[in-house]
C-alpha cells in the first residue's frame, strides 16, 4: 500500500522562517486591521503580479463578494457553473441572478460564442472563470463587454502569477479574485485580493473589507469584516519568497504526467495555451471513451490510497440551493466535462516517481 496522497499538500516555509517573520508582532502587538505585514505583503504582491492596484482580503470568497458590491451591479450577471461554489454564491449573495453560460471543450472557460445571446437588458457584467491555470479568451470578452457596457470581473482564484505575452492576467477586465487559501499554488492560511483597472476604486475596497468605516467618525459604505490579519500576511511574505521555484516544480510534476499519459486512447489532456505562462495549478485528466470511467478511476486510486478530485463536480447550476430560483441555463459542455474530469495530485513536494506510480494505476 502507498502512502496517502492527497490531491493537494499546503505549501509551507521552514518553521524558522515564519517564526522569524511573526516574531515582531510580539512587541507591536499590532495584530490585525492594516498593520506592517500586510501593508508589507500588498506592496509585494502588486509587484509580483504586475498590476497598478491590489487589496488584500481574509479570503477570496469575500474578496469576490466586495469587488461585485463595490461595482454595484444590477440584475442578470453572466457567469459559468464550472467552478467552485464561491463564484455563483458571491453573485447571489449580492441579490444578483446569476445567467449561466455554456464553457468550451478546449480549455474549460467560458465559451464567448455563446455570451451574446445571453445578454439583455438587465445584464450588468459578465464574471468569467479562469480554470486550472487556463486563462479565459479575454480579447473576445473585452470587446463584447465594450459593445454592451458590462463589467467584467475574472474570478482568477486559480491563475497566481499567470502571464499572457508578460503581462500579468489581473491586468485583463475591470477587475480580478485571486484566492490565497492553503490549496492554491500561493497562500497565505486563507487569504484572497482583488485587482483593479480604475485606481480611484482602491479607498472604496479598503474600506469595504473594514465595515466601510473611511474615518475616526464617518462609515460611508455598508461595508464588512474581511481584513487580512498579520499572521496570514506573514505567511504570505515567506510563501512568496518560494512561488517561483514551486511553480517550476509543479511544472516539471505536470511534464511527467504528460509524457505518461499523453497519447492513450479515451484520455484527454488539455492543450497549454500559447503565449500564457501557466502556474501549473492542477492536472485536469478527462476519461472520454476510456476504458473506465472517471467514477472508477477515482474509485481505483482511492482503493491505493490516492485521493484525486472531481473537480468541478457537480455544476455550480445543479446545487440544491438554487433548485427553483434560478434557470441551470443550457450548458451541455459543462456536464459533459464535469461527469469526466478528475484533477489528480499535484503540490510542489509530490515525488515525480509517485506520478509514474499514479499513472500505473490509472493505466493497467
Ligand atoms: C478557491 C476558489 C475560490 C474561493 O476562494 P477562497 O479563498 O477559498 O474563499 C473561488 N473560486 C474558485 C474558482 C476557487 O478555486
Amino acid at each position: 500500500m502507498m502512502r496517502k496522497i492527497n490531491v493537494t499538500c499546503s505549501s509551507m516555509p521552514e518553521y524558522e522562517e515564519y517564526i522569524e517573520e511573526i516574531k515582531e508582532l510580539w512587541d507591536s502587538r499590532w495584530l490585525t486591521n492594516m498593520g506592517v505585514k500586510h501593508r508589507q505583503l500588498e506592496l509585494e504582491l502588486k509587484k509580483y503580479l504586475g498590476v497598478p492596484n491590489i487589496t488584500l482580503f481574509s479570503n477570496g470568497h469575500l474578496a469576490l463578494e466586495c469587488i461585485i458590491d463595490a461595482f454595484d451591479l444590477q440584475e442578470e450577471v453572466i457567469t459559468t457553473p464550472f467552478t467552485f461554489a464561491s463564484t455563483t454564491h458571491a453573485i447571489v449573495r449580492n441579490g444578483l441572478k446569476p445567467v449561466f453560460c455554456d464553457i468550451n471543450p478546449d480549455d474549460y472557460t467560458i465559451d464567448v460564442s455563446k455570451i451574446e445571446e445571453l445578454i439583455t437588458e438587465e445584464t450588468s457584467a459578465i464574471i468569467p472563470v479562469h480554470v486550472y491555470g487556463n486563462i479565459c479568451n479575454v480579447i473576445e470578452i473585452e470587446r463584447i463587454a465594450k459593445k454592451y457596457n458590462l463589467k467584467v470581473i475574472y474570478d482568477a482564484a486559480h491563475t497566481f502569477g499567470v502571464t499572457v505575452n508578460g503581462e500579468g492576467v489581473g491586468n485583463f477586465g475591470d477587475a480580478s479574485m485571486f484566492s490565497f487559501h492553503a490549496t492554491k499554488v500561493f497562500n497565505t492560511i486563507e487569504g484572497g485580493a482583488v485587482t483593479f483597472k480604475d485606481a480611484g476604486l482602491k479607498t472604496k475596497l479598503d474600506a469595504f473589507k473594514n465595515f466601510g468605516i473611511t474615518g475616526p467618525e464617518s462609515v460611508e459604505y455598508i461595508g464588512t469584516n474581511a481584513k487580512m490579519n498579520e499572521f496570514q500576511a506573514a505567511m504570505g511574505i515567506c510563501n512568496l519568497r518560494h512561488v517561483d521555484e514551486e511553480i517550476e516544480k509543479r511544472r516539471k510534476l505536470v511534464e511527467r504526467y504528460i509524457s505518461n499519459l499523453k497519447g492513450i486512447q479515451g484520455i484527454k489532456l488539455t492543450k497549454p495555451q500559447e503565449n500564457v505562462k501557466s502556474n501549473y495549478a492542477y492536472f485536469p485528466v478527462l476519461f472520454d471513451g476510456y476504458r473506465k470511467t472517471r467514477d472508477e478511476v477515482f474509485e481505483e486510486l482511492k482503493e491505493h490510497n490516492i485521493y484525486s478530485r472531481k473537480y468541478f463536480y457537480p455544476l455550480t447550476n445543479s446545487f440544491d440551493c438554487y433548485k427553483e430560483k434560478f434557470d441551470p441555463g443550457n450548458t451541455p459542455v459543462a456536464r459533459y466535462v464535469a461527469e469526466r474530469v478528475l484533477t489528480l495530485p499535484l503540490y510542489a513536494d509530490l515525488d515525480l516517481e509517485y506520478v509514474d506510480r499514479i499513472c500505473a494505476i490509472i493505466i493497467r
